[in-house]
């Protein structure tokens, strides 16, 4: 069956575009033989292509295969984030954002307030994405409670909520199996499952700057859960903490083998460490180098996972305008209100309407296309040629 959104004839483009990127050493030559062959490359190629000294050869290749996939479109969504608590049971050592149940600046949205929250912006999205901490007392009903209030009086908008993390801890709390807490989430509204709290998937590492989070294979389980159940949910990585090449590498090869499982995983969405009001010292960070090789290898490595998004709200503007010239076919959405990577240092804007996010994809060459959360719906938004507001039009 064919993915939506993708070119029918990819592949064969890919072999076209990759033959044409010229200037390429043994090693890099070599990776491209094998893209050619199989489309898929090892582990050990990953790592060559994470050390390799010419970063641009390394984007050139994932350009050429983000341009068979999807040519110069890139993907954008009209959402609105609401986090719905920032009492969190946990302290990840990474994480800005938790607060303890008696802090001043703690808060929890009951159901009304979740509604509230969402109602000024109703009539302009289709989507709303909800992360939030670990409230010790909110169980499943609490989240059936909100999921189909807020289905009931937003029909038209899909719920985007809840990680891993989350959903263990829900399940835990009403002494229900994952599988069991996941459909009565689905039943009650819940439409997909975005991809926070992968980390780096490597137990070692995550001992460290998340102790007590679930384990990656909980993780991995979560998500497989969920793709049975047809829920189709996204994967992330957070890298710059304290984890090796090896380990983001042995990252990408699972979500990979899940993949090949499922086919559950719409995107993968790859984005550095922030430090501010952190605890983790120790953290080595990641340049603007290295968070575009993350992307442009990411492309490489995930010959399954179709979408590759920039997280805008992590690594801004002007980064995320080269990351959809080495790989990413995906930017964040409309967004509005964002807690979470603002408070770690994030100062990517959040006034973005449409013709922004437009603009700021036509700045870098490509086309604008805007997508629902199921990434099943496209529409091209085309470029005004007078004051005229921009139209969007079905593409595919
Ligand atoms: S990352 Fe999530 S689980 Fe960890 S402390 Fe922050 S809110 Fe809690």
């Amino acid at each position: 069956m064919r993915t939506p959104g993708l070119f029918e004839d990819w592949r064969a483009t890919q072999v076209e575009l990759l033959e044409s990127c010229e200037g390429l050493d043994v090693e890099l030559d070599a990776i491209r033989n094998r893209l050619n062959i199989g489309g898929r490359i090892s582990a050990a190629d990953g790592i060559a292509l994470l050390q390799h000294p010419d970063i641009h050869a390394v984007m050139k290749l994932a350009e050429a295969c983000k341009q068979a996939r999807f040519g110069s479109d890139v993907h954008f969504n009209v959402n609105l984030h609401v986090n719905q608590t920032n009492i969190c049971v946990l302290a990840c050592r990474f994480c800005a954002f938790r607060r303890g149940l008696r802090s001043e600046d703690a808060y929890a949205l009951d159901v009304e307030g979740y509604i509230s929250s969402i109602l000024p912006y109703a009539e302009f999205i289709d989507e709303v994405h909800s992360v939030g901490g670990l409230h010790p007392e909110w169980d499943v009903d609490h989240y059936r409670s909100l999921f189909s209030a807020t289905r009931e009086r937003f029909p038209h908008i899909s719920i985007k909520a809840l990680t891993a993390v989350e959903i263990r801890h829900l399940a835990n709390l009403s002494s229900l199996s994952i599988r069991d807490t996941l459909s009565r989430l689905k039943e009650a509204g819940l439409g997909s499952i975005p991809g926070g709290g992968a980390e780096i998937l490597a137990d070692s590492v995550r001992e460290i700057i998340c102790k007590g989070k679930e384990s990656s294979q909980e993780y991995l389980d979560i998500h497989r859960t969920a793709h049975e159940l047809d829920i189709p949910s996204n994967c992330t990585m957070l890298f710059g903490t304290v984890e090796n090449v090896e380990d983001r590498i042995n990252h990408l090869i699972k979500l990979r083998e899940l993949q090949d499982e499922t086919s559950g995983f719409q995107c993968f969405v790859p984005y550095p460490f922030l430090p501010d009001s952190s605890r983790l010292p120790e953290a080595q960070l990641a340049s603007g180098n290295e968070i575009l090789r993350m992307i442009a290898v990411s492309r490489l490595m995930l010959d399954n996972i179709p979408h590759i998004k920039a997280y805008r709200m992590n690594i801004g503007d002007s980064l995320t305008e080269l990351a959809i010239r080495c790989g990413a076919d995906d930017i964040d959405g409309t967004v509005i209100q964002e807690s979470i990577m603002h408070l770690a240092g994030s100062n990517a804007s959040l006034r973005h309407g449409i013709d922004d996010l437009c603009r700021l994809i036509e700045r870098s060459g490509c086309s604008a296309v805007k997508r629902d959360t199921t990434y099943s719906r496209f529409e091209r938004v085309a470029s005004p040629q007078t004051n005229i507001p921009r139209t969007l039009a079905t593409v595919r």
